[in-house]
């Protein structure tokens, strides 16, 4: 009885859960370094936030998001009728699939791209197009070359998850130049904000001049706020009006609606964040060269690590050392283990047991 995309469909599976480790082999001082998120936890402001709104939480969210809104507008100079929210971005790049996609129709995709895409495309009975990578990063001409007459959509993560490789501000805009009208380009910058090379722009620059494109943005990994479940869209007005008929009336709960405006005005958190990001980076990309290892080089804040023999093995060993860390196997990606940058102490208990292992 069931439609034919979603039984084609496996689930979703995140990064182990430190407390179903904890019960699984009864230890702790876990450390997870799986999910990407902010090892520095959410800004205190954010927090404060919570706390006042609490009181409030008999009472539905306002379902228009207008202060998160307003506020997200201000911060990225757009107009607030751009702006859509989403419970996580996740729920956005599901939503825009909805609008754009049904049977017969496809979206481009790279290889190694961020796997909710498929997900969210296959679930719709809709065709995935996978176009191979290059350094294991995106093939703009070999995306361009995958569009045809039924391509609806195109799906780019920049930079990508699980690889952490990144296209240009001239990469993309040739791109956008030369990609059909009619075809909505997603533009998934949920690491953005952890993103300190130059040469790095964002693609929101490009929304006047391509009303076929949307960005989507997210405050579950720089903002530290992944429990709350929120991120956004920036798109022409008349994309969010057509988001605005889909989505669930109250999509973005009261907590993460203030959370998320607060966490946003708190730059200095930010600065942190990105700072420990950089120095836990080069940290992390010393430790594996120092064990010969090979990794790809990463603008975001994880890392994907080559390791010889069966990764899936080390990542139980690593499991049992009580360090978790994300197998990518469902990405293509069956030689590497992606590690999210920690706390200086986390990124080295990781190393430590990487050593241990290896000996
Ligand atoms: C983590 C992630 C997201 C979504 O995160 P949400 O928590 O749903 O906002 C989106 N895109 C990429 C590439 C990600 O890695």
């Amino acid at each position: 009885m069931v439609v034919e995309g979603v039984r084609q469909l496996q689930p979703y599976q995140g990064g182990k859960p430190i407390e179903e480790l904890e019960r699984e082999l009864g230890i702790r001082n876990i450390v997870k370094l799986a999910s990407n998120e902010n090892p520095l936890g959410a800004s205190p402001r954010a927090l404060e936030a919570i706390n006042q709104q609490m009181k409030n939480i008999a009472r539905y969210p306002d379902g228009s998001g207008f202060s998160l809104k307003s506020a997200i507008a201000g911060h990225l100079s757009v107009k607030a009728d751009q702006v859509s929210l989403g419970n996580g971005s996740n729920e956005i790049l599901e939503l825009l699939a909805r609008l754009f996609l049904q049977p017969g129709l496809n979206a481009v995709m790279s290889q190694h791209a961020f796997i909710v895409y498929p997900l969210a495309v296959t679930a719709l009975n809709a065709e995935v197009r996978q176009t191979p990578a290059i350094n294991f990063g995106h093939d703009l001409d070999a995306m361009l070359a995958a569009i045809d007459s039924k391509t609806r959509m195109v799906f780019i993560a920049n930079p990508n998850n699980p690889t952490g490789t990144w296209l240009n501000h001239q990469a993309i805009n040739a791109f956008m130049d030369r990609v059909p009208e009619n075809v909505i380009v997603v533009i998934d910058e949920a690491y953005f904000e952890y993103v300190s090379e130059t040469g790095f722009a964002s693609a929101l620059s490009l929304l006047d001049s391509y009303p076929n494109l949307v960005v989507t943005r997210t405050f579950s990994k720089a903002y530290g706020l992944a429990g709350l479940r929120v991120g956004y869209s920036v798109s022409s007005r008349e994309i969010a009006e057509l988001l605005n008929r889909i989505r669930e009336p109250f999509n973005i709960n009261s907590l993460a609606l203030c959370a998320a405006e607060a966490a946003l005005s708190d730059i200095s958190f930010l600065e942190k964040s990105r700072q420990l990001n950089d120095a836990g980076m080069r940290q992390l990309e010393r430790g594996a060269a120092e064990r010969g290892l090979d990794f790809i080089p990463s603008i975001g804040n994880f890392i994907c690590i080559r390791f010889p023999g069966d990764v899936n093995d080390l990542y139980r060993q690593l499991l049992c050392k009580g360090v978790i860390v994300r197998p990518i196997g469902v990405y293509g990606l069956n030689e590497h283990l992606r590690v999210s940058v920690g706390l200086e102490e986390e990124n080295s208990k990781f190393l430590s047991a990487v050593s241990e292992l290896m000996a």
